[in-house]
């Protein structure tokens, strides 16, 4: 995807907060459309006072809708997006020569190392139904000034969830890095896990977690009730802080869910339209390259004069952000 708004960075005086758990329940909200019409799409990261979970910087859900989807190429650094479609395909074309077709149960993750380009459309030449994550990874520093990277990944860890009464177990799809031992085959570059965990009626399980690293649940489908003192539904994203071994996740119709969680990134990030940074001074240059058409982004074959522009640059300066809950 590309980024449909852009918002001004906001700057922080107040010291981050420590570590420690946290049960904290942050609206999703409506991104306004812009130049792309007929598209809903609710943002659950970047929140105001929540930049990262982990590495995890951005997640947009866009439906479920009908809708025919033409994301022109555009730009994008320092980050992995990852595609996760619910219902209907996504067909992907990249500047280091990609051209897939994404769906339901694989994986698509692109590695923008110091730049890479893309164009999304939905498939065939009108409206088809469509509902998708994206989500965006910031790279560590000893990965973001690299080369442009491509996976896509059809088999995927299961781990199995016993319901605490003995009924049908639920199910976690291990979408990236680890979860209760099992290891999704998508490239990572920090310690995190992505996955997507399928709770029957009437449920009960137990997910582990690791103390040090953060969390977060975001819910897809239904409404799961994390610790017996949170409600989650999809205009929701519950954030858990650090500490916790574990979390008893509860559901009385059957639900899906989204855990994210990771290792406290390295480093406050900068993060405007498509770009992930750690300066106003190189969102700037990449900015100035991609409207230049710099061999830094390279081209999507297939594509004729078609492209996303940068929005402008703010009036102030873009400041690092921090996370302040
Ligand atoms: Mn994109």
């Amino acid at each position: 995807m590309t980024r449909l708004d852009t918002d001004a960075a906001v700057a922080s005086e107040e010291p981050t907060p420590s570590d420690g758990p946290r049960m904290l329940l942050l609206e999703s909200r409506e991104v306004p459309l812009g130049g792309v019409r007929g598209m809903e799409v609710h943002r659950s990261l970047p929140q105001r006072d929540l930049p990262l979970v982990g590495a995890w910087c951005f997640l947009d859900r866009f439906g479920p809708q009908d809708t025919l989807m033409r994301v022109e190429p555009h730009p994008h650094i320092g980050l992995q997006t990852v595609t996760w479609p619910l219902v209907g395909e996504i067909y992907h074309r990249d500047s280091i020569g990609s051209d897939v077709v994404v769906s339901r149960g694989v994986v698509n993750l692109m590695t923008s190392g110091a730049g890479i380009s893309h164009s999304e459309y939905s498939i065939g030449e009108g409206p088809i139904p469509l509902d998708a994550l994206q989500l965006w990874i910031a790279l560590p520093e000893s990965r973001r000034h690299g080369e442009p990277a491509f996976e896509r990944h059809e088999h995927l860890p299961i781990v199995t969830l016993p319901d605490a009464g003995g009924g049908r177990p639920a199910e976690a799809a291990v979408v990236m890095g680890e979860f209760a031992g099992a290891v999704s085959p998508a490239t990572a570059y920090t310690p995190l896990v992505g996955a997507e965990i399928f709770l029957p009626a009437g449920s009960r399980v137990t997910l582990p977690l690791r103390p040090e690293w953060e969390y977060a649940v975001i819910g897809v489908e239904g409404e799961a009730t994390v610790d017996a003192a949170a409600s989650v539904d999809r205009g929701h994203l519950l954030y858990l802080g650090t500490g916790r071994d574990a979390i008893d996740v509860a559901v009385d119709e059957e639900a899906t869910v989204f855990l994210l969680g990771g290792e406290p990134f390295e480093d406050d990030i900068v993060m405007w339209w498509n770009f992930v940074g750690r300066s106003h001074d190189e969102i700037v240059e990449a900015r100035e390259e991609w409207e230049a058409e710099s061999a830094r982004f390279g081209r999507v074959p297939g594509h004729g004069a078609e492209r996303v522009p940068a929005p402008p640059l703010p009036a102030v300066r873009l400041t690092r952000r921090r996370r302040r809950v």
